[in-house]
């Protein structure tokens, strides 16, 4: 039981945009307390009593895997692979968390001003406006800098400097963030993961 509570559950905002993944545990509270339905694999949505009455057959049971199945007192609980929220309101805005992580992400791992790829610790995270004068730490000041142009441009404005960023730093939304395809994902998943980007944070 406790490991059918572990498992991972995509969620899908109203828009049947992958938006997350949760634990079975939070996505079942979630489903409990109607603010998400379940999705099976032919795309049908089920509330948290329609769901149990589909599973109350013992023979439907009999093609779910054990590592899917809750034993409650009165009911058999199947762990849903997907849900779909019904008020996406909080996922939707939800901002990208301003992180070292994700600016990485955003800027693809490339230098903003020679355009090319590096490894992590090739790369440096340049204030585009410098620290030492005034320029902010944020999505807006903040790009993805070669050790070579990092030393190139120094203290200076890419103006100053002769150097022209790539593109301008800006905040992200999910779409920016490309994650690798996950191995190991449910086949339910496919449809929703194949065409988009996404990101993987572990959310309750
Ligand atoms: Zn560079």
């Amino acid at each position: 039981m406790a490991s059918a509570l572990a498992q991972r559950v995509l969620v899908l905002n109203k828009h049947w945009q992958a938006v997350s993944i949760v634990t079975a545990l939070a996505a079942v509270c979630k489903v409990y307390q109607g603010k998400a339905r379940i999705i099976d694999e032919n795309y049908a949505m089920y509330d948290f009593e329609s769901w149990i009455e589909t599973w109350r057959d013992a023979a439907s049971l009999a093609v779910v895997s054990t590592e899917r199945v809750i034993a409650c007192p009165n009911f058999q609980l199947v762990v849903p692979e997907i849900i779909i929220l019904k008020d996406y309101a909080g996922y939707q805005h939800k901002k990208v968390k301003f992180s070292r992580r994700n600016v990485f992400e955003r800027d693809n791992y490339t230098c903003q001003y020679c355009h090319r790829r590096f490894n992590t610790r090739e790369l440096n995270i340049d204030h585009v406006m410098p620290l030492s004068r005034g320029g902010e730490t944020s999505w807006k000041n903040v790009v993805l800098s070669c050790i070579p142009c990092n030393h190139r441009k120094r203290n200076r404005t890419p103006t100053e400097a002769h150097m022209r960023l790539v593109r301008q730093p800006f905040e992200p939304n999910w779409s920016h963030l490309k994650r690798p395809t996950q191995s190991n994902v449910p086949k339910s998943w496919e449809d929703f993961l194949g065409k988009m980007y996404w990101n993987i944070g572990l959310v309750d």
